[in-house]
């Protein structure tokens, strides 16, 4: 990665995934610039961004235009040009994280909709013209997309429109040479899963039911992203790589599981 620019959307603390990736990027000679929600946000990507050498620090809201705007502005006159954009960015109203998705009313079905799958596409807008063939777009997803997964809700229908998405950017921006991709994450304890109702079970029934018989890690997740950002996935576009040890090729308890 030595000598590829990226930038990272999404880091929240340690424990983030968008750090994961940041991290093997880093580890691998990239440089980074990140981007946070708020000063409470800044207090702690400030340092991280620190520990990988970067001072390319900047609000981004990205319920806000101007925000993106003046976020990829600021990256523009410090680079000039981007190789990689990672994306870790979601957010519903955790009300509606539990019970029924059926009782998700319009307002909640739009927010998530707007902040966990358009504003994929709305940075990928202010990326793209920075980036040269090899350029590599990277957001995050979960099964919840493809399966029914308890209280996963609204953000399954907005992660499934945003895997959808992933297809489409992929097919508008390959003959320019730039690909596009998710990874489908198994469960990992960060802030925002922690706004899932009962996630303390999802991840044990995980842990219990993948192949590998545990959850994935943060650098499991992070290798994986290395992976897609570099040029060894020269000819991967339009895909949704699962890291997640396994669990989405299951289809039964396995009988010797502990319930
Ligand atoms: P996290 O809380 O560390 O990161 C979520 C990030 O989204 C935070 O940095 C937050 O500031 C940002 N965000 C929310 N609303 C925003 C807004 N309006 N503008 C700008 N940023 C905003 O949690 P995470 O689990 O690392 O989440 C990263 C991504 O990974 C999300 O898309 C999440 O759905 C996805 N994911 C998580 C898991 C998991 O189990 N943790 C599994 C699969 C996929």
């Amino acid at each position: 990665m030595r000598g590829k620019r990226g930038m990272i959307m999404g880091v929240a603390n340690d424990r983030s995934l968008a750090w994961g990736i940041a991290s093997a990027c880093a580890a691998q000679g990239a440089e980074l610039a990140f981007t946070f929600q708020g000063e409470a946000l800044e207090r702690r990507v400030r340092p991280l961004a620190q520990q990988v050498g970067s001072d390319l620090v900047f609000p981004c809201d990205v319920t806000d235009e101007a925000s993106i705007d003046s976020a990829f502005a600021g990256l523009s006159e410090r680079w000039g040009g981007l190789d990689f954009l990672v994306h870790a960015i979601g957010f519903a109203d955790k009300q509606f994280l539990r019970g029924r998705y059926l009782d998700t009313p319009r307002g909640a079905f739009l927010q998530a909709m707007d902040i966990s799958c358009y504003s994929f596409t709305s940075v990928c807008q202010r990326a793209v013209p920075m980036m040269q063939p090899g350029g590599s777009l990277l957001t995050l997803s979960y099964l919840g997309a493809e399966r029914w997964v308890p209280h996963y809700n609204v953000m399954g229908v907005a992660k499934a429109a945003l895997e959808a998405s992933v297809r489409y950017l992929a097919a508008d921006l390959g003959s320019a040479g730039i690909r596009c991709n998710a990874i489908s994450a198994g469960p990992i304890k960060t802030l925002a899963a922690s706004g899932i109702g009962d996630f303390r079970y999802i991840l044990r029934w995980n842990q219990l039911n993948a192949p590998m018989q545990r959850n994935v890690t943060i650098d499991e997740v992070g290798g994986a992203g290395l992976y897609l950002l570099s040029d060894l996935a020269a000819g991967v576009t339009g895909e949704v790589h699962h890291v997640d040890c396994g669990y989405h090729i299951v289809g039964m308890k396995h009988p010797d599981a502990p319930d």
